[in-house]
């Protein structure tokens, strides 16, 4: 089974290296030199173009919007003029629902299949192949896209139809975000009120208030003054931003998610586009004067 992948960034290179394990793989990536880097080290060939790289039977994306998605279709070099009827199409963007569904739609007129299919469990999970994959499509469509998404997803679900997949995953980031922020405001409270960090997060994480990020991220890259950078800070603003839609467009009063979106989008702007997802608690610790070190 051929496949085709387009967007080589922080995780879906990752994504597609394993791809590039199991059978025939062509890749392209808007800068083009991240392309022909990959097809360098590993079994795939680079595409000039999202045509040329649509020319396969499953055609997957994993770009930073479900704009940038809809903004490849079209054109003499873009993805509907090289998609074959019976392709299988599968964006793994985080991606927002009303998005998806229209691409889907568009797709369809030609006889593509698509899912949406947002990925969790970070660089890290995308190298170890052990993502979790959040599935909105029809039965049919999970049926042929589970096999292809084993490559590097352990939990796939079907959860609902086109956009569920994005909708899970942006409330997903949404509680992710704001155990960021509150895992750094109380954290930093702390240190000042000198209770040690590293206490302070064990004593947390024995008891009701653990989560992911005390329990995961700030141990490993804030206590210890690491701050790798794996995720974008705008594209978790950018899923927080998802979420708070969904909670608009469903009736439902949402001033959690709507004040994490606002410190967030705040962040963004203060730190710039290439920020990571953990930088809002530098950013706090350099306002407190205090550091979550230890
Ligand atoms: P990066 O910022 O590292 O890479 C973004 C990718 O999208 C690049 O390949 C970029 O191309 C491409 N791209 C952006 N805009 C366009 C456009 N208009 N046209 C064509 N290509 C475009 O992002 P990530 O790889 O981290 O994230 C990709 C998706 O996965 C996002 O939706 C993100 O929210 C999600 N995600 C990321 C996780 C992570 O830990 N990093 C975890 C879970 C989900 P170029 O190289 O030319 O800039």
């Amino acid at each position: 089974m051929h496949v085709g992948f387009l967007g080589l960034g922080a995780i879906g290179a990752p994504m597609a290296a394993h791809l590039a394990r199991r059978g025939p793989l062509t890749v392209w990536n808007r800068a083009a030199e991240r392309a022909t880097a990959f097809a360098a080290r590993h079994a795939a060939a680079a595409a000039a173009t999202p045509r040329e790289a649509a020319a396969a039977d499953v055609v997957i994306t994993c770009l930073s919007t479900s704009a940038d998605v809809e903004g490849l279709l079209d054109g003499p070099d873009g993805l509907l003029a090289g998609l074959r009827t019976g392709t299988l199409f599968l964006d793994c963007t985080s991606g927002d629902p009303a998005t998806s569904r229209r691409i889907a739609a568009r797709l369809a007129e030609r006889g593509v299949a698509f899912a949406d299919a947002p990925v969790s469990g970070g660089t890290n999970g995308a190298e170890a192949g052990t993502l979790t994959i959040m599935v909105g499509g029809d039965a049919e469509t999970f049926a042929r896209a589970r096999p292809i998404l084993s490559a590097f997803g352990k939990r796939i679900e079907h959860v609902g139809p086109v956009g569920a997949g994005d909708a899970l995953k942006a409330v997903n980031n949404a509680l992710l975000a704001v155990n960021i922020l509150a895992v750094g405001e109380g954290l930093v409270a702390l240190a000042k009120a000198g209770v040690a960090p590293r206490l302070a997060l064990d004593v947390v994480n024995a008891s009701s208030g653990r989560s992911f990020v005390s329990e995961v991220l700030v141990p490993e890259r804030v206590l210890t003054r690491t701050w790798p950078r794996t995720f974008r800070l705008a594209l978790l603003d950018k899923d927080v931003g998802i979420a708070t839609d969904l909670a608009e467009q469903m009736g439902v009063d949402g001033p959690m998610l709507a004040l994490a979106h606002r410190l967030l989008g705040a962040a963004r702007r203060e730190l710039g586009e290439s920020a990571d997802y953990l930088d809002p608690i530098a950013l706090l610790e350099r306002r407190s004067g205090a550091e979550i070190r230890g």
